[in-house]
């Protein structure tokens, strides 16, 4: 479905805000959301579809400042063979690796799983668990403006974000963990390969004496949106992981998410995975 009656392909940052201050466009990055959503007729492409291929703004893996910055047009198999990424965020390179197939690796762009905002998308709980902000671009008045905001507060709905209708992302900063930060990832779908998430779960913490410090929980495809778990995480903060706690844990995690029955799992049984799912990376990390 699409009144397309321009195709525009910018090759700055500046000529791209502008296109978007016009009004009444589509942006298009690896087109693997938009042109099967597009072909269903649930989503309709605007007046202008404009490819930010040629945006040298929005490329890049690198360190800046104390943080690693990843332009939107990084793709899961940039990330996936980044050794920068490989280094500090393996939780973020393992996601790319259980995403899709090499064909859409290829395409699919972190950008886009970002703005797709779908409540499964396989980069958002990694990044929520590592406290990522995202990057936006405008021109309101003429000139270019930037903001960033946490990818926490950046969710409104399923397919919906505070991304303004001008508003372009531009990347996602990740801070660079400290040394004794650990990670864990699990995406749980019902076939191994090309599989859209049951449900995603990751968690990181500063571990020390047997116990995670400042802990992110985040939890994909049991909310409406991808969610952090501000009761789990308060469950897990500064608590000796043995199998009592454990256990406690689990049931506040399980207890805490709100999902729907869908064509892959009961409501049910996406509470007993969570639950499940969480007491095994737990007892993973006190093994540590
Ligand atoms: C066969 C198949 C398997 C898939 N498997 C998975 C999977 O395992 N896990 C998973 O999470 N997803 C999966 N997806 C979904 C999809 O591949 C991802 O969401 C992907 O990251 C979307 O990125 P894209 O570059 O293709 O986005 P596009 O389709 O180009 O865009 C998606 C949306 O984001 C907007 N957008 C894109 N970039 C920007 C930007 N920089 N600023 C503002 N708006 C922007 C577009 O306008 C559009 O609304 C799969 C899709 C297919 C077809």
């Amino acid at each position: 479905m699409t009144d397309i009656q321009h195709y525009v392909a910018p090759t700055s940052l500046e000529q791209a805000a502008e296109t978007l201050r016009a009004g009444d466009v589509t942006i298009l990055a690896g087109g693997t959301d938009l042109m099967p959503q597009s072909q269903s007729g649930r989503l309709k492409i605007k007046r202008t579809l404009m490819n930010i291929h040629h945006v040298p703004e929005l490329n890049g893996i690198a360190i800046d400042g104390g943080a690693i910055r990843i332009g939107a047009l990084a793709t899961m198999t940039d990330m996936l063979q980044s050794k920068l990424l490989q280094q500090h965020l393996p939780i973020l390179v393992e996601a790319c690796d259980h995403f899709a197939s090499d064909q859409i690796r290829n395409a699919a762009t972190l950008g886009g799983n970002i703005c797709n905002a779908s409540p499964a998308g396989d980069t958002l709980v990694p990044l929520l668990a590592l406290d990522a902000e995202v990057e936006l671009a405008s021109k309101p008045n003429g000139s270019l403006s930037r903001r960033r905001m946490p990818l926490s507060e950046f969710f409104i709905g399923p397919g919906r974000t505070k991304l303004g209708a001008t508003e372009l992302l531009t990347g996602v900063r990740i801070p660079l963990p400290g040394p004794a930060r650990t990670a864990r990832f699990f995406k749980f779908g019902t076939r191994p390969a090309l599989d859209i998430s049951t449900v995603s779960i990751a968690i990181a913490g500063t571990l020390k004496d047997g116990a995670l410090s400042q802990v992110r929980v985040a939890f994909g495809a049991v909310a409406p949106v991808p969610m952090r778990a501000p009761r789990t995480e308060q469950a897990l903060e500064g608590r000796r992981l043995d199998a009592a706690s454990i256990d406690a844990i689990a049931d506040v995690a399980r207890d805490e998410v709100t999902p729907i029955d869908d064509v892959r799992a009961s409501a049910w049984y996406r509470k007993e995975l969570i639950h499940n799912i969480t007491k095994r990376m737990l007892a993973h990390v006190a093994q540590t």
